[in-house]
């Protein structure tokens, strides 16, 4: 279905962003991956999947790191058809404790790079008269945490992003959505599971259980599988007209 399109996705060397990557790739289209720690392990996975891959090592809480990434995108593949506006970090801690500097990478990681990444792929996707723009927001875009105020801040403010970049292309065929997991078991939560455990003395399998208990009815973890298959649908001709949407994979949790 993507054969001949290019997509980039932030933060895919890791968690859902590689789960994105592989789902895209797997319908034929060429991949740029971003992201820090281990690169050419999932650089070969998506190469395996027979199309072309390249990784661009853009620190993404700085524009001008983007600006680069963006330039060598259009470079490598002649432009960049699909976005994916995935790399995120999280900090918990109550406002009065939260580290400033820990507020500023967040707002720049999780916000601020999807404005600079979206403000330069626009003017090829709209010369192209096709593109897709997808925002990996989390259900923290449209309900709170306590303890999580940059993050849940970050992530409304990117889904009020979505809405106005589907707006301002509401009549081409670029479109922008926002994707809102609940919990997804990758390195950014087990922190989160492994801090629970240590708090109230609990196996690792019982303080997954806790954090689930606590907000996800369906009492199961989204996969980047199945959040994959939710952006390959985004891509599908079946989503010319889905434009601003925040759709959530939660197992339930704004359903309460
Ligand atoms: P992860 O930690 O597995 O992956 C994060 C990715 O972002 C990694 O590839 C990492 O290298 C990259 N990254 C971090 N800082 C970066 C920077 N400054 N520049 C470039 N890349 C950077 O986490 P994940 O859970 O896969 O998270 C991916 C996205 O999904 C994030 O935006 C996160 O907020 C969102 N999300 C996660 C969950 C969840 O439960 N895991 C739920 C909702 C939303």
């Amino acid at each position: 279905m993507l054969q001949g399109k290019t997509a980039l996705v932030t933060g895919s060397t890791s968690g859902i962003g590689l789960g994105i990557a592989k789902a895209l790739a797997k319908q034929g289209a060429h991949i740029v991956l971003n992201g820090f720690g281990d690169f050419a392990g999932p650089k070969a996975e998506i190469a395996a999947l027979g199309v072309k891959v390249a990784y661009h090592g853009a620190d993404m809480s700085k524009a001008s790191d983007i600006e680069s990434m963006m330039k060598f995108a259009a470079d490598t593949f002649g432009q960049v058809d699909i976005l994916v506006n995935n790399a995120g970090i999280q900090h918990v801690a109550k406002i009065e404790d939260f580290p400033v500097e820990r507020w500023d990478a967040i707002i720049a990681i999780n916000l601020s790079s999807a404005f600079h990444a979206t403000r330069l792929a626009l003017p090829a996707m709209k010369a192209a008269n096709w593109g897709r723009i997808i925002n990996i927001a989390s259900i923290h875009g449209l309900v709170g945490s306590a303890e999580k105020s940059a993050y849940v801040a970050a992530k409304h403010g990117v889904v009020g992003l979505t809405k106005v970049t589907a707006l301002e292309n509401a009549t081409t065929g670029v479109t922008c959505n926002a994707i809102c997991p609940g919990w997804v078991l990758t390195p950014l939560v087990q922190k989160q599971v492994d801090a629970k455990a240590v708090a109230m003395g609990l196996s690792n399998e019982e303080a997954k259980k806790v954090l689930l208990q606590e907000k996800e009815p369906s009492m199961q973890f989204t996969t980047p599988e199945e959040l994959g298959e939710l952006a390959v649908f985004f891509c599908s001709a079946a989503g010319n007209n889905v434009r601003g949407a925040a759709w959530n994979m939660d197992g339930g949790w704004t359903a309460q």
